[in-house]
């Protein structure tokens, strides 16, 4: 059985690799020469809008899914809709929650319907609208584009009133969203699964460290029962309402002990890369799980567990390999300053254990990155 994917990133990588002991074949779409899970899997090396090379990956896999949500939705519509090769394959997850989750303001949208807190917004279109935005919501405030923004990429924080022309300057050229500056205490992430059958289960909380507007530092599980709760809740209810199939993450700050929805991404997430050895089913292969309408593996934690993203520059192999227990995942990338080039994963038995070992670890991998 073929699963077809679009994106050949990391992410589509270790859903291959979770996939190999299940009996499953890949076959990959980007443009991209030597990605991540082209080294690991065939590859039809088109544009992601290529019609014919959409039709052709649909016409080869029993199920299409995504390695990143920034595909073109139209291009899917017609895939969905269409005559000929690929007609019918099935998309996981739905297009519309794709689509959904490409756009800030539609995000905002589904969390106000959905009853899920997220930040006060305002979608902005030209200077005056973001004058009127950072009067009502005030300063300071974040601007950020509507569509293609991660890592922090397409945003600006307003500081004062002096940097409302600035930060249109910076950013006005595409349609954006303001919203307001959350003084988070920490942030946090949950990932839910449900399958085609409508089965669903939903991972240990995991709390997040980003610097420069990248995740550095995921520790799992937050143990903080009323969180846990909370965010079970609400991504139930989002995984429910989109007649979601897959794995679904939503992004929280958390601010006196409530959680604020900053945005969600309808894919494996990078919070959840300690789940292949620290939980007891990766993410990776409960996506596929559920995707193929397989029963889903139990998503409890197996100990205590710590990912380190090693960004820019990868420290030397047997480095990290002198600590006999550190999982090392290479994605197989160029390095370039602020790319994701690969992960440690640390399982520990206690969460004290798990703290400083992480600590002291970052010192030493990931030298001048702050520890938090
Ligand atoms: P995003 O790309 O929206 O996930 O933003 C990346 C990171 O920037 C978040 O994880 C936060 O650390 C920070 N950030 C984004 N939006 C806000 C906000 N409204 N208030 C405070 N911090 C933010």
């Amino acid at each position: 059985m073929t699963i077809g994917i679009v994106g050949a990133g990391q992410l589509g990588r270790m859903m291959a690799l979770a996939g190999y002991p299940l009996g499953l074949d890949f076959l990959f779409l980007d443009p991209a020469a030597g990605s991540p899970a082209g080294q690991v899997a065939p590859q039809l090396q088109q544009a992601f809008t290529d019609p014919q090379a959409l039709q052709q990956l649909a016409a080869a896999s029993q199920v299409l899914t995504i390695d990143w949500e920034n595909v073109s939705v139209p291009a899917l519509k017609a895939l969905a809709k269409g005559k000929g090769k690929g007609r019918g394959t099935r998309i996981c997850p739905p297009v519309t929650a794709i689509a959904a989750a490409q756009d800030r303001v539609s995000e905002k949208k589904l969390f106000d319907k959905l009853d899920i807190p997220t930040t006060r917004w305002r979608a902005v279109d030209s200077l005056k609208d973001l004058q009127r935005a950072a009067h009502a919501i005030g300063l300071p405030g974040v601007l950020k584009t509507r569509r293609m923004g991660y890592d922090g990429k397409g945003q600006f924080v307003l500081r004062g009133p002096d940097d409302i022309q600035r930060a249109w300057d910076a950013l006005g050229a595409v349609p954006l969203l303001y919203e307001e500056m959350v003084p988070f205490d920490f942030e946090v992430s949950v990932i839910g699964v449900r399958s085609t059958r409508g089965e669903t289960a939903v991972y240990p909380l995991n709390r997040n460290f980003h610097h420069d507007g990248i995740l550095r530092l995921t520790r799992a599980p937050h143990g903080a029962p009323t969180l846990q709760r909370l965010a079970g809740r609400y991504i139930d209810r989002a995984l429910g309402a989109l007649r979601y199939t897959g794995v679904l993450t939503i992004e929280f700050f958390v601010r006196h002990g409530r959680l604020i929805a900053n945005e969600m991404a309808p894919r494996v997430h990078n919070s959840g890369h300690w789940t292949i050895e620290g939980a007891q089913t990766s993410q990776f292969e409960n996506h596929l799980r559920a995707i193929l309408g397989l029963p889903l593996g139990a998503t409890h934690a197996r100990g205590h567990s710590a990912m380190i993203n090693l960004i820019g520059t990868m420290p030397e192999q047997s480095r990290v390999l002198a600590h006999p227990d550190l999982h090392l995942h290479d994605y197989g990338k160029e390095p370039r300053p602020g790319r994701k080039l690969g992960h440690v994963t640390l399982v520990e038995s206690t969460a004290l254990r798990c703290e400083r070992r992480s600590r002291t670890l970052m010192a030493e991998l990931v030298p001048g990155t702050p520890i938090p």
